[in-house]
């Protein structure tokens, strides 16, 4: 989908602090994160969302939503991690690209709804360099 900006992202025309990328998958960090370290994991191809993303396609979807969250786990000391799929407007879906949220949480963070926070400069570099760091073991 040439407006799609998970497509772009994925494709490298628009920048992102990527975590890791295999065959089918990519996962990057979100802009407005619920939690410092909140991460994107997508599928390399266009799908809109749960319904239409095949099943071979969402169970690797699936295995790399498992590798970030034991790595954001490990590499960010979480007390917890959120996974979380918005479907469809009303389900809270802004990008029709499918994607699952992988949040970490910590026991004082006073939950995550509504809060969208902005990384200072480096920041995003050195949490995803923690995360990084946990997949490379
Ligand atoms: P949705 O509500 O569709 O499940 O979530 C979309 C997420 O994508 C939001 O949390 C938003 O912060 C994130 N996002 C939107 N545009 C960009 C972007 O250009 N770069 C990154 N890294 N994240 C984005
Ligand atoms: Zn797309």
């Amino acid at each position: 989908m040439s407006d799609c900006i998970f497509c772009k992202i994925v494709k490298g025309e628009i920048p992102s602090e990527k975590i890791y990328e295999d065959e089918y998958t990519f996962a990057f960090l979100d802009i407005h994160p619920n939690n410092l370290g909140h991460t994107l994991v997508v599928t390399k191809d266009h799908f809109e969302n749960i319904y239409t993303t095949p099943d071979e396609e969402f169970c690797r979807l699936m295995l790399t939503v498992k590798k970030m969250a034991t790595a954001i786990k490990h590499g960010l000391d979480a007390d917890g991690i959120n996974i979380v799929m918005n479907n469809e407007k009303a389900g809270g879906q802004d990008v029709f690209h499918t994607h699952i949220h992988v949040i970490p949480r910590f026991s004082n963070d006073g939950g995550y709804h509504g809060r969208h926070l902005i990384y200072k400069e480096g920041e995003s570099k050195a949490v995803s360099a923690k995360i990084k760091k946990e997949l490379e073991k």
